[in-house]
């Protein structure tokens, strides 16, 4: 089956006993047992196993090309989950521009049970290799990065991970599995935040492990079910509504960012563009080597002697000031002060971040009317 196909159909027909054609929301805590030790398919305790939230984790462990998955209650719950894959001691190689809540969680609340984490230009496979010690295990790829868009080459990471016995986990939000699939590039587990575009309507907060490997899929079981990180049955309903509609939706923005990025490269009052479709994105060619379209996501920089933050997102009318991304809703909002201020200024000015960066997560709304918006409020 190809991928608007598994979207629509896998995981989903769970009632037997009406045949509905969705699946239905199964909000219960517990299951009853149809004799001692007998449990009807499985089912006992909802923490642990509950069949709306199983739907949602056949469709995404198919749309990932994996074996297994959790829909956990957040993406950060997701990220915890994997990080019990690991011990103290342990240390993990990541990027200087990821999630910045995910640096926040290395380095606020995994350090000390004594993970190690290194923060280097993953753009640089040397800048990797050079922060390998006899004691790394794990790489943590995102690609695109948050807010900036540098590329990772998946290919060249999971080759070094190979060399060195390192375990990779790649954060495939931004682009979703309909546009990079990381499991083709040999990467050992993905995470998501559903609350991004696989649900797509800014409804949920939701999260997603995802895994290739049955050694691996044990582990995050036990991990999700014993932390307790799984996500209720009502969020994992409305994902897997959300997630039908895939595909359309990521071209859909896909379009309209390009449409974006191609108005604010020409604008006077715009120095920098960073979007991986257009052509002279630094790394334009792996792109398209290694993804399967450049999303909806780009940023771009300010020209402040022309025009103010403050002003420009007070001027703009379709474009709600909010964190978050990946909705039909197009969003907009200001790493240096919003999204990434968790990040000290020297981290956020090493990867990059300043005053004048602006963020835009490009919904499915008419381009013309985003750009007539954008247009009035850059003057
Ligand atoms: C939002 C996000 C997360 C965290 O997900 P939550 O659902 O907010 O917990 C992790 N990684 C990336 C790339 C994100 O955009």
């Amino acid at each position: 089956m190809k991928f608007e196909t598994i979207s629509v159909h896998t995981g989903v027909d769970k009632d037997d006993s009406y045949n509905s054609v969705t699946t239905p929301i199964y909000p219960t805590c517990t299951f009853a047992f149809e004799e001692l030790e007998k449990k009807r398919r499985g089912y006992d305790y909802t923490r642990t196993m509950n069949p709306t939230r199983k739907a949602l984790e056949e469709n995404l462990a198919a749309l990932e090309g994996g074996i297994a998955a959790w829909a956990t209650c957040t993406g950060m719950a997701a990220e915890t989950a994997t990080m019990f894959l690991f011990q103290q001691g342990d240390h993990i190689i990541t990027g200087r521009d990821i999630y910045c809540g995910t640096y926040r969680m290395f380095e606020r609340c995994f350090q000390q049970f004594g993970l190690q984490f290194s923060f280097v230009d993953m753009g640089d496979p040397d800048q990797v290799k050079q922060a390998i010690r006899p004691e790394t295990k794990g790489l943590w790829i995102e690609t695109p990065s948050n807010p900036l868009l540098n590329l990772i080459d998946i290919a060249a990471m999971t080759e070094i991970a190979h060399e060195h016995n390192l375990l990779t986990i790649a954060d495939n939000t931004f682009l979703s599995p309909y546009f990079q699939r990381p499991f083709e590039f040999g990467v050992d587990v993905i995470i998501h935040s559903t609350t991004k575009y696989l649900n797509g309507h800014s409804d949920v907060v939701g999260g997603a492990v995802i895994v290739n490997r049955e050694d691996l899929a044990e582990r995050v079981f036990f991990y999700v079910n014993g932390l307790g990180l799984g996500c209720s049955p009502f969020d994992a309903w409305l994902v897997l509504r959300g997630v039908k509609t895939l595909a359309y939706r990521m071209e859909g923005h896909q379009k309209n960012a390009m449409l974006l990025a191609e108005y604010l490269k020409q604008h006077p009052a715009v120095t920098r563009v960073y979007y991986p479709g257009l052509k002279n994105h630094p790394q334009h060619e792996l792109a398209c080597r290694q993804m399967k379209g450049f999303g909806g996501m780009l940023s771009f920089e300010l020209d402040v002697r022309k025009v103010q933050p403050r002003d420009f997102f007070a001027r703009l009318e379709l474009f709600p000031l909010a964190e978050s991304l990946g909705s039909v809703t197009s969003l907009i909002e200001h790493p240096w002060s919003m999204s990434h201020v968790a990040m000290s200024e020297d981290a956020r000015r090493e990867a990059g971040i300043s005053e004048s960066t602006v963020r835009v997560s490009v919904g499915l709304e008419n381009a013309d009317d985003l750009i007539a918006d954008l247009d009035q409020a850059l003057v």
